[in-house]
């Protein structure tokens, strides 16, 4: 039986590194599949892990429809046996409802990574339809840690080194500032930390100022 699982974590919790080693998995035992990504970090279609890996992927917008695509593939003669969903936080929920109705109805695997929340701790669209509909949820084992040491369970964006609980979902590319572009960066951090907007960069800031000078 097909099956449509979700495997999720944090921003640095492998999830492209499984995607990838999950392709090669199943390539490895002769299965044909399909790879698609979007707003991948490396740039357009192309699902990359903090590792150095990469492979090619099929460019999700959002106007992109899996079963469109599916159909007319097996329409053509091509076989496949598995998707591999990749950033499927940013995919619409309509798009879930693509794979998921491809599952049923063509007996292909999908298997979609992605983060659950976003920098404001809500559920990313994609996500919420995936935990909503998915076979089987995994969470991924490699555990990212927030700078104190606790699991990071949480993503932070700051702009220009603040942390924001505020703003798009999705920022693509350089946002434009009429004098300087915004500097965004992602972080992981525990809820406590995340809840006092506490980056490493601020937690580092006020020890320098907490401890005592080295001369007295
Ligand atoms: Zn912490």
């Amino acid at each position: 039986m097909a099956e449509l699982q979700f495997f999720t974590g944090t921003m640095d919790s492998g999830k492209s590194t499984l995607a990838l080693q999950t392709n090669h998995n199943h390539a490895a035992r002769g299965r044909v599949g399909r790879m698609f990504t979007t707003h991948d970090r490396a740039g357009d279609a192309l699902i990359s892990s903090r590792l150095g890996l990469t492979h090619d992927a099929i460019e999700v917008d959002e106007d992109f429809d899996f079963w469109t695509y599916v159909v007319r593939e097996l329409t053509h003669g091509a076989r496949i046996d598995y998707l591999i969903c990749d950033e499927a936080q940013f995919y619409t929920g309509v798009q879930i409802e693509q794979l998921a109705k491809i599952v049923d109805e063509l007996q292909i695997d999908a298997f979609a990574f992605g983060i659950l929340s976003d920098f404001r701790t809500e559920l990313f669209e994609g996500s919420r339809r995936l935990v909503e509909l998915a076979d089987r949820m995994n969470v991924l084992q490699v555990e990212a840690l927030c700078w104190c040491g606790k699991r990071a369970t949480h993503n932070a964006r700051t702009v220009n080194g603040e942390m924001v609980t505020e703003g798009e979902v999705i920022v693509v590319g350089d946002v434009e500032n009429e004098e300087l572009p915004a500097e965004v960066a992602y972080e992981v951090l525990c809820r406590a930390h995340h809840r006092r907007k506490m980056t490493a960069a601020r937690a580092r800031a006020i020890s320098m100022i907490a401890e005592p000078l080295p001369f007295a």
